[in-house]
């Protein structure tokens, strides 16, 4: 299914961004590397809405392909094997604690293993959940926890049932995401709470060289978009924050003229979206023509990568520049690189010798000066250390 209209504002002066091609159906590095081989490829192309500058898939998977690749993800998995940190739950529990009632039936959508169900319910919540991964499920029961098995849609749930419903990193897989935002707002009990939380692109326009992009996540949030789709759904808005998650609180509005209007995003909103865009786009075309250029230059018997989340995927698809690495590694051995399918994986510590390891790619970008801390017995012994933000620079 190729999008005609924004999923978002249902305008249909959208265009097509960004096209990475034979690009792996995978989620974002927690593919094991066991399974990695068998994951398919296909184009990967991301559009944007003129109208309102939410961005999305273009051509987004089907909702069984879609359940078959997040299902491949293995669980348990840790919180940090969910690409989330600990930092930003405690960081949503804080947000949660300002915006949400003290007491009530909370529903987590895509509740996972139940680690938030488990922290709200010490809170003194009556927690329940959703979740479409059975492997999750079964741990999240074991524990106790009262979990519907499945996709979350209509009929689920009655009407008017929860005082709150949390749901995080869901909207950003979300096909249809204004349907998943009514269903939401027709379970909640009048003046009920909604606080969801997605990744925020904004950020990765702003900062990084490379996007993280990838099959299962089909819609690609910033403040603003997300602040229109809640608003259009009828939720008055209480707060939230902004990092590399973007968290919202809303409240379900009491129908009749108190009814809320929906917030687009402002003429200053959908300027600097395009900017950032643009701004993004310039980077990572300009890294994707030097990056294998100074490779050759540098380090003409490859280069050992560093990282394996999907920024590197990213990174390696957009400048065509698999051939040329040796070895993708990571300190974390959950995020092996799985996604990677095709390659020789190795999980490798941090103790490189410069005999077998002419140079190393820092490619992650959050910890890159960690990483960097890490390296300097192999730069003392005469490594060659590349990192690509804000620039290319040979260490
Ligand atoms: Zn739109």
């Amino acid at each position: 299914m190729v999008r005609e209209q924004c999923p978002v504002c249902s305008a249909s002066d959208i265009e097509e961004l960004i096209v990475l091609d034979d690009y792996p159906f995978a989620g974002n590095g927690v593919v094991r590397a066991d399974v990695a081989k068998k994951v398919p490829t296909g184009t990967l192309s991301v559009g944007v809405c003129r109208v309102c500058s939410t961005l999305f898939q273009m051509d987004p998977i089907s909702m069984d392909d879609l359940d078959a690749m997040l299902q491949r993800q293995p669980y348990p998995l840790t919180q940090a094997e969910t690409g989330m940190e600990v930092a930003e739950t405690d960081r949503f529990l804080e947000a949660f604690r300002k915006y949400a009632p003290p007491q009530g039936k909370v529903l987590d959508v895509g509740c996972g293993t139940g680690s938030l169900m488990n922290t709200l319910k010490k809170l003194g919540y009556e927690v329940s959940g959703v979740e479409a991964n059975p492997k999750a499920v079964e741990v999240a029961k074991k524990q106790g926890f009262d979990v519907v098995e499945g996709r979350f849609e209509e009929g689920m749930f009655p009407d008017e049932t929860f005082d709150i419903i949390v749901t995080r990193s869901v909207l950003d897989h979300a096909i249809e995401p204004s349907t998943l935002l009514a269903t939401m707002e027709n379970i909640l009990k009048p003046g009920g709470i909604l606080a969801c939380e997605v990744p925020n692109i904004s950020r990765v326009f702003r900062r990084s060289a490379f996007g993280g992009f990838n099959h299962h996540h089909l819609m690609y949030w910033t403040t603003p978009t997300l602040r229109y789709a809640l608003t259009y759904q009828g939720l008055d808005l209480l707060g939230g924050f902004e990092e590399s998650y973007i968290a919202m609180f809303g409240q379900k509005a009491d129908k009749g003229e108190d009814a809320i209007e929906p917030v687009p995003p402002t003429d200053v909103d959908i300027d600097q979206a395009f900017e950032d865009v643009d701004r993004f786009l310039e980077r990572k075309d300009r890294l994707a023509e030097e990056l294998p250029a100074e490779l050759e230059k540098h380090c003409p018997n490859g280069v050992v990568v560093l990282g394996a989340g999907t920024p590197t995927v990213d990174m390696l698809y957009y400048t065509g520049m698999e051939e040329m690495v040796n070895k993708v590694t990571t300190t974390d051995k959950t995020r092996v690189g799985g996604v990677l399918g095709g390659y020789d994986f190795e999980i490798a510590q941090m103790d490189f010798d410069k005999h077998d390891t002419e140079a190393v790619l820092v490619s992650s970008e959050r910890r890159q000066e960690e990483l960097l801390e890490h390296l300097e017995s192999y730069l003392d012994h005469g490594g060659r250390v590349i990192r690509f933000r804000p620039g290319i620079e040979m260490i």
